[in-house]
């Protein structure tokens, strides 16, 4: 492909709202403009990238087994009430306004319900199960702000997979199968990722995993071990308990006058007190009963876990009626002493605190000095709390944080939708069953972004061989030069007869200025040809992102470049 043949804008501004290099570079790089916000166009340069991505995933996908179809991103709503995640998906949906021959439609925000519906339809005997079905689909999330370029979209294409299986232990078969393909779809396209534990579903235990990859543009977190020998979701994250601290001599319990004083920050400011002294008292509500969950003043509590623990579906902090009927006080006083009738879940930091601090459940009142079994009792401690640095894992090895962008997810559903959506199936014993399920999706368009994040220098993109959008530039000097363009196109010719994508870039500029675009778009490989360089008989070969140039004959070029390929492939 020529350069002056093909739409190249490489743009010098930078847009002001690009906060990460990812989307700074995409732009300049005239891979794609923004269109709407959370609505991208893929400029010919950069939908190369997304096929590519396209391809490898879907030749996984096929290799794991996996059969495709493709669904509409039209849906109606009627499947998400038979869910009910109609409500559970809220503002995210996009629903399309009713008209006097349409009503109810909804645009995918993933297709669960759709494929369930195609299953429950066609399948009926254990005879056609396990199967796989897949698609490389739009979909559309209203994210609320979406940013940081093709990392948060509200249009974005997801490849989703469904497993349908007779039971559990081929649905840990056809798991199996996903995570691995899904590895090496990440190996191919050249991204560093990690494997997480993520927040289980309904069959518990290692029923989630999330692949991240690493990079201070991402809006997640992971903790890990440094030996790599955990890793998890920093929501789904396991540490060890805080050990009780050194014997201290209690201290009296102290009523202090704090007014109008209501928070952490305000409290320990005023009685000088770290916010590690003082406990948290959230007044919660969980399926229609009041519970209160204790934290440590500087820990954030967790309530996914907690709504866990508790077995509850709804779980929301009580509105201010609700906390000045069960602590007798204005919102910002509540404490532990004293409360009763209530269910109290302490949280495991909690139960090793000495002359903590905490609302008096009086409003203007504190309380100093309390201690655990004086002053009030812990009838149940749980695990009710987000990992904080400093915290070790089960093993004892320090926790480490990292910032990262989730860039796959896979999960075992169980019977969620199939029990809803009555997909059932008959088994060898002729007895009806639903369908066990897991679903397995991957962002593409975040995995081109991703890895851009991981790959790139202040002169742009350092492109992952698979997924570049031509594996070889070819940048000729002196275009006007007949042996230069001959030599130029030469090697183009032989490039692309061997199947490599090849560009050539032709245009009549100085060379810095080429050169700078070639960084700018980070093609893998460079072939430079310029007339002193054929006066001595050679041509220049340069890695992106490497510093080494080295000078060889025009007629070993393309064997060489195979030969690094070919390398690339097989490591
Ligand atoms: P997030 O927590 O980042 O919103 P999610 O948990 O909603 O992601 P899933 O529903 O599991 O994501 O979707 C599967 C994959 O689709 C994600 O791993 C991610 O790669 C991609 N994805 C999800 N939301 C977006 C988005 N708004 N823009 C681009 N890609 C997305
Ligand atoms: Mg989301």
């Amino acid at each position: 492909m020529k350069w002056t043949r093909y739409l190249i804008p490489t743009a010098k501004e930078t847009p002001a709202d690009a906060v990460v290099p990812s989307h700074r570079l995409m732009i300049r790089a005239g891979l794609m403009r923004q269109i709407a916000a959370g609505a991208y166009a893929y400029l010919p340069l950069g939908y190369r990238t997304l096929q590519k991505i396209e391809a490898i995933v879907r030749e996984e996908m096929d290799r794991a087994g996996g059969v495709e179809l493709h669904m509409p991103a039209m849906q109606p709503l009627d499947l998400w009430k038979e869910t009910k995640r109609d409500e559970a998906m809220g503002d995210t949906m996009v629903r399309l306004a009713d008209k006097p021959f349409r009503r109810n439609t909804v645009l995918g925000p993933t297709h669960e319900e759709v494929v369930t519906d195609i299953v429950r339809a066609y399948v009926n005997s254990y005879k056609q199960l396990p199967i796989t079905l897949y698609q490389i689909q739009t979909k559309f999330r209203d994210e609320e702000r979406p940013k940081s370029g093709v990392l948060r979209t509200r249009e974005f294409l997801m490849k989703d997979a469904y497993s349908f299986n007779p039971d559990k232990a081929s649905l840990d078969e056809s798991y199996r199968r996903m995570y691995q393909a899904y590895c090496r779809i990440y190996e191919r396209c050249g991204l560093p990722y990690v494997a997480v534990e993520a927040e289980s579903g309904p069959i518990g235990g290692d029923a989630s995993h999330e692949f991240m990859v690493v990079t201070d543009a991402g809006e997640d977190y992971l903790v890990r071990t440094e030996d790599g020998t955990y890793a998890a979701n920093v929501e789904r994250a396991e540490f060890a308990p805080l050990p009780a601290p050194a014997d201290a001599p209690a201290q009296d319990l102290k009523e202090v006058h704090t007014p109008g004083l209501s928070t952490i920050d305000d409290v320990s400011g005023f009685l000088k007190c770290a916010p590690a002294d003082m406990i948290k008292t959230l007044i919660y509500e969980a399926d229609g009963a009041v519970v209160v969950a204790l934290v440590r003043g500087d820990h954030e509590i967790n309530e996914p876990r907690l709504r866990r623990h508790l077995g509850a579906n709804a779980l929301a902090l009580a509105t201010p009626a609700v906390i000045e009927k069960v602590t007798g006080a204005a919102v910002g006083f509540a404490g532990p002493v004293g409360l009763k009738d209530v269910r109290v879940v302490a949280d495991q930091a909690v139960s090793v605190m000495r002359n903590a601090v905490t609302g008096a459940n009086k409003t203007d009142y504190h309380l100093t000095g309390v201690n655990v079994g004086r002053d009030f009792n812990i009838a149940e401690t749980a695990d009710i709390r987000y990992a904080v640095p400093g915290d070790k894992a089960a093993s004892g090895a320090p926790l480490i944080f990292e910032k990262c962008i989730e860039v796959g997810h896979v999960f075992k559903l169980g019977s969620k939708y199939s029990d809803a959506m009555k997909a059932h199936f008959l088994d060898e014993n002729g007895k009806s069953k639903p369908v066990i399920m897991g679903c397995y999706g991957i962002g593409l368009n975040r995995i081109m972004a991703a890895a851009i994040e991981s790959s790139h220098d202040d002169a742009g993109i350092i492109w992952p061989i698979n997924i570049a959008p031509f594996t070889v530039e070819i940048v000729a000097l002196d275009v006007r030069e007949e042996k230069v363009m001959a030599t130029a196109q030469q090697i183009h010719d032989a490039l692309e007869a061997r199947g490599i994508d090849v560009l050539l870039d032709d245009r009549d500029a100085r060379p810095g200025f080429k050169f700078k675009d070639a960084d700018l778009i980070g093609i893998p490989l460079r072939v430079t040809v310029g007339k002193r360089g054929l006066d001595e008989g050679i041509v220049e070969f340069k890695r992106r992102g490497a510093d080494d140039v080295q000078k060889i004959a025009p007629d070993k070029i393309v064997e060489m470049i195979e030969g690094v390929i070919d390398r690339e492939n097989r490591n």
